[in-house]
């Protein structure tokens, strides 16, 4: 077995370490793959920087990268089957939100390669007719790239793609449960013609494989997708060697309605927002903040649906949504329940596993509506990344903002109304990084994606996803040149 990509090399884990991954669907084995220490880690960081110092890429004309950056598009586009169904089996997610995901994936490498394309630098107006200035934008080296679960060879796009388009040499270690797609990513780039050792890929539990990749004094960046905990781990002990970071962490995300909102519409998408991927989505809509005036039709409505939601596994055509990962973040997800059903949440529907020989063997938690909720609660603070929706009343614009920024973090949430202009005064009050209005879930590649407060610094995607992954260097040149004479030069 040899799942590690080192320098343009498959290899083993030094140790002959293993790992069975099994689908969450139906514990049934995917395969077993190698499973990394730090040794192994710090091969591929070597090999990363040999490749950085010393290999073609970082000065490889931006635009040539760029077009290697296309023909992984397409390569992806080829292979969407294979792909999308490691990471069904891998993940228990339905395969057609796999499909799509791989489409998403391929227009992620196409846009970075076309913007790839686009950018040469800047010149600068010095004012001073024997000066020439201008700013260039260099790759920042080598960059570790940690990835989670949940949406494992997106996340893991979103900064490979402008990693590379910049010029930089990676080590990527995704999460240890959902290996597969990167073993395939690898491949697809190493056919595309990205050079040897600017990719490598090791595999295994973060605090052994992982930790290098925030602590070793030749990693130059570390951009990490994951929990708020792990995250404040991998920003101290970057700190050491005062390494670029990116957080992209966790979120509490409030989906606020106003009475106003179409009825239909909103109850559409607050069941979306929440139980898409069943919660396990950075940007879950988890906290419905309804007016109060809604509250009770709404909510029966949402209740009604929810009890119809179909559970299943990858391939069963008649699923909706799918288990969640492992057995210990379903304990995990249970916990939060019985927590918040303990501070005075009112349950109205799910708040336990469905019955039934189609589950058996798979990690499956029932659509949960939790009403009534304590505000500063359990419910409300922590992210259960669970199908758990909690239920919060406000009366005016000021409480629904109030309400909908009480909270550590600040990644994404929604607001439906009909009136535009609340919308958007609504919008901009919102500490949180994306906000759909009349919506949910929806991103682009070519529109930043990032968090405030504790879901963390740094943006992926867009313009600014892009220049993370580059230095702005200035370069000053003087074309009339002569002595200065700012300290004296003659003896008298
Ligand atoms: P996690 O923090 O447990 O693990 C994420 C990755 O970090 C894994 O690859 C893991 O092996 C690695 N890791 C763990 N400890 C490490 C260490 N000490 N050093 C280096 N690496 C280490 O998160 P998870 O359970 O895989 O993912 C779920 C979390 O990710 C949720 O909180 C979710 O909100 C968040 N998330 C955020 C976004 C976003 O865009 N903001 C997107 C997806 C998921």
């Amino acid at each position: 077995m040899a799942d590690f990509f080192i320098g343009g090399q498959w290899v083993a884990a030094a140790q002959g370490g293993t790992r069975e991954i099994r689908c969450p669907a139906n514990g049934s084995l995917v395969a077993e793959v190698s499973e990394g220490t730090r040794e192994d880690t710090e091969a591929a960081i070597a090999a990363a920087r040999d490749a950085f110092d010393n290999g073609p890429w970082p000065s490889t004309p931006i635009w040539e990268r760029g077009d290697v950056l296309l023909r992984v598009a397409d390569l992806l586009v080829r292979d969407k089957a294979i792909f999308a169904r490691a990471e069904s089996l891998d993940t228990g997610k339905r395969l057609v939100e796999s499909e799509y995901d791989l489409d998403d994936i391929a227009r992620c490498f196409r846009y970075f390669g076309k913007l790839a394309g686009q950018d040469s630098g800047r010149v600068v107006d010095t004012g001073i007719p024997g000066a020439i200035s201008r700013i260039v934008y260099e790759p920042v080296g080598v960059c570790g790239l940690i990835t989670p679960w949940n949406y494992p060879l997106l996340q893991t796009a979103w900064k490979v793609a402008p990693a590379l388009a910049a010029g930089n040499t990676f080590v990527l270690k995704p999460s240890e449960l959902t290996p597969h797609t990167s073993i395939l990513l690898m491949r697809v780039l190493m056919e595309a013609g990205v050079p040897d050792g600017v990719a490598n890929l090791v595999l295994g539990a973060g605090p052994e494989a992982g930790a290098p990749l925030s602590d070793h004094p030749d990693v130059d960046l570390v951009s990490f997708t994951g929990g708020l905990a792990t995250g404040r781990i991998i920003a101290a002990s970057a700190a050491a060697t005062v390494k670029k970071v990116a957080l992209e962490l966790g979120g509490k995300n409030p989906n606020v309605v106003f009475a106003d909102a179409d009825f239909e519409t909103a109850v559409d998408y607050a069941l979306t927002a929440v139980f898409l991927h069943s919660g396990q989505v950075c940007s879950a809509g988890a906290r419905l903040i309804v007016q109060k005036e809604l509250h009770d039709r709404f909510v029966d409505e949402l209740v009604r649906r929810a009890e119809r939601i179909r559970l299943g596994g990858p391939f069963d055509p008649d699923a909706e949504t799918g288990p969640l990962i492992s057995a210990a973040h379903l304990e995990k997800v249970e916990k939060y329940v019985a927590d918040s059903l303990a501070e005075g949440a009112v349950l109205r529907t799910g708040g336990r596993r469905p019955e039934g020989e189609a589950y058996a063997g798979g990690h499956y938690y029932l659509p949960t509506i939790l009403d009534n909720v304590t505000r500063g609660g359990v419910a409300v603070t922590e992210e259960s990344f669970g199908p758990v929706l909690t239920v919060e009343t406000f009366t005016d614009e000021d409480e629904a903002v109030a309400i909908a920024n009480d909270t550590v973090y600040g990644l994404a949430g929604g607001v439906f109304t009909s009136d535009g202009a609340k919308a958007q005064r609504v919008a901009h009050r919102l500490r949180h990084g994306t906000i759909w209005i009349n919506d949910y879930h929806p991103y682009l590649p070519q529109a930043e994606w990032g968090g405030m407060k504790q879901s963390g610094f740094g943006r992926e995607l867009g313009p600014t996803g892009l220049a993370e992954y580059q230095e702005a260097k200035h370069i000053y040149q003087n074309i009339d040149p002569g002595p200065q004479y700012w300290f004296s030069h003659s003896d008298s």
